[in-house]
């Protein structure tokens, strides 16, 4: 049975708790044991599926097709073990699993209650695969204190007391504010936290204290004395250069063995690091630098596009070279000509998106990059843009567009090579979707079979005719138009095995020019760059080694 570790977060919101349980996930594994991260929110949405992506950052999405929190990302980015629909949980959906069962009878006209059904519903979360790993490392997301939070640590709390003693730990993630006025590190906020934890039951067996200066051995006797814990267990969480220091970084600290002997496992087994020094050696002795435009829409904030930013900073590792992205508004090149804002890039990347505006934009970058030999790579709406662009300059199809946006116009105006598709296979079975369907959860999502063609760029991209890729999108080219498009140099390299659906684009007589349908980057690790992002950004190397 998994050992539990809870990862919970004091004093201040966005201290780095998915980073600091995805680098212990990756100590742990580093140590031969096998570990499974899940990540539980407060939030009152079923899913993260229908927040914004200004508000909320990028919407992860599993093999399973489950629309996820960004920091499963992080999981998967540091652990490699890909994430499941039983990984993330919301209030939201825990309540409406409640209120589904009450409806349905279930309960037996029972009084229902937080405690005990929303917690046992908690609790049922929790325990699903308990059997599969030797550790189960859970998230809480929020600040201890937060009303909606209170369901989720009495959960904890009891889960902890349902297992036999020595089974479950928590650990607790604060911040030590530093006053320049006096020179002092404050431990008082972590005090009050770590006091609000055990209000409600809640002992943490290891802080971790963010903090920009070393902590001082007095702080952390304080801390140890005021907050109960032992003083080996009060670890710093320092400031990283990169997100990628912080499996070295921690362990330097005494993180994980803080928690093997928060256990008690002993003699704790000697981690192998070789793969995290590996990693660190890339990022640090890269040689020159590429530039890559990324136009798009939702460029204000950078957690939007999370896993594209981590995916080509792979690739530059793959390559031994700097990345250096920037982040271009599509719905400039509405107004203006592409050229002055896209000369000096070496590659340009159109990612996904939802809605028309920013679209024309996005076809001027498809355009301007295959003209000028730029490499492009399409990512979903990418590639539907460069699809678009293509039907309308080489085919001629000049009124070519995406059912999307005529269906959010209300009028009819392109003649659509994107259009909706009514129902699709996955696996074995037919999967429908209508217009009308809700908004969440009704996409096609998560891992679909392509097939590519033998001899194709993608095909040698990959060195393999068969691969499976994320996806998260409702429109499709129509395969209507695939000879006409074909004939113009597009060609459909990776089709759905059924023929139907057109999973990748790419034009031969171009330096380096691939649309796809699927999110490359949710795959994408840094100790196993994905294989489109490493050769884009060879590409781009080459570019840059031109000029
Ligand atoms: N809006 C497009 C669709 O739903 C593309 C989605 C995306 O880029 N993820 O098909």
């Amino acid at each position: 049975m998994a050992r539990y570790v809870f990862i919970t977060g004091g004093v201040v919101s966005s201290l780095g708790k998915g980073l600091a349980s995805a680098a212990l996930g990756a100590l742990l594994q580093a140590r031969g044991f096998s570990v499974r991260l899940r990540k539980l929110d407060p939030y009152l949405n079923v899913d993260p599926g229908t927040m914004s992506p200004f508000e909320h950052g990028e919407v992860f999405v599993t093999d399973d097709g489950a629309e996820t929190d960004l920091d499963l990302g992080h999981y998967e980015r540091f652990t490699g073990v890909s994430a499941r629909k039983t990984d993330s949980v919301s209030s939201g959906r825990i309540y409406s699993n409640v209120l589904e069962k009450e409806r349905r009878g279930d309960y037996l006209g029972k009084t229902i209650q937080v405690i005990p059904h929303v917690t046992n519903e908690i609790k049922d979360f929790l325990a699903v695969g308990e059997d599969e790993v030797d550790f189960m490392l859970c998230e809480i997301g929020g600040t201890v204190g937060d009303i909606e939070g209170l369901p989720f640590f009495e959960a904890i709390r009891q889960f902890a007391q349902d297992k036999p003693r020595g089974q479950c730990i928590f650990v607790h993630l604060t911040l030590l504010p530093y006053v320049t006025a006096s020179g002092e590190l404050k431990t008082k906020p972590t005090q009050h936290s770590v006091k609000e934890l055990r209000s409600i039951g809640i002992a943490p067996d290891v802080l971790l204290l963010r903090s920009e200066h070393p902590i001082p051995d007095k702080e952390r006797e304080k801390i140890a004395l005021f907050c109960n814990v032992r003083k080996e267990a009060v670890i710093a969480a320092p400031d990283l250069k990169t997100i990628y220091e912080a499996p070295l970084a921690y362990h330097r600290e005494g993180f994980d063995q803080a928690v093997l002997d928060a256990f008690g496992i002993s003699p704790s087994p000697k981690p192998n690091l070789a793969r995290w020094e590996d990693v660190m050696d890339r990022l640090t002795h890269a040689e020159g630098e590429v530039r890559v435009a990324i136009v798009g829409k939702y460029t204000q904030l950078e957690d939007a596009y999370k896993s594209i930013a981590e995916a080509l900073t792979h690739g530059g590792m793959a390559n031994r070279t700097r990345v250096k992205a920037e982040w271009i508004d599509a719905e400039i090149f509405e107004r203006e000509d592409p050229s002055p804002y896209l000369q000096g890039f070496h590659a340009i990347l159109v990612p996904g998106g939802f809605g028309e505006r920013g679209t024309e934009g996005k076809i001027r970058a498809a355009q301007y990059a295959r003209e000028k030999g730029i490499p492009y790579l399409g990512i979903c709406l990418g590639m539907q843009m460069a699809v678009i662009e293509a039907a309308r300059n080489l085919a001629h199809l000049t009124d070519a567009g995406s059912e999307e946006f005529d269906h959010e116009a209300g009028k009819k105006r392109f003649t659509p090579v994107v259009y909706h598709l009514k129902e699709w296979v996955q696996g074995n079975h037919v999967v429908e979707r209508k217009h009308s369907d809700d908004k969440g959860g009704t996409m096609r999502l998560g891992a679909y079979t392509a097939a590519l063609t033998p001899g194709s760029r993608v095909a040698e991209v990959y060195g393999a005719v068969e691969i499976e890729e994320r996806h998260r999108h409702r429109y499709e080219v129509d395969i209507k138009y695939r000879e006409q498009l074909e004939t113009c140099g597009l060609s459909f390299s990776g089709m759905s095995p059924d023929g139907r659906l057109p999973e990748i684009v790419e034009i031969k007589d171009h330096p380096w020019f691939i649309g796809v349908q699927f999110h490359p980057e949710l795959k994408s690790k840094p100790f196993a760059p994905h294989p489109l992002f490493a050769d884009f950004v060879r590409a781009a190397v080459e570019v840059s080694r031109l000029v």
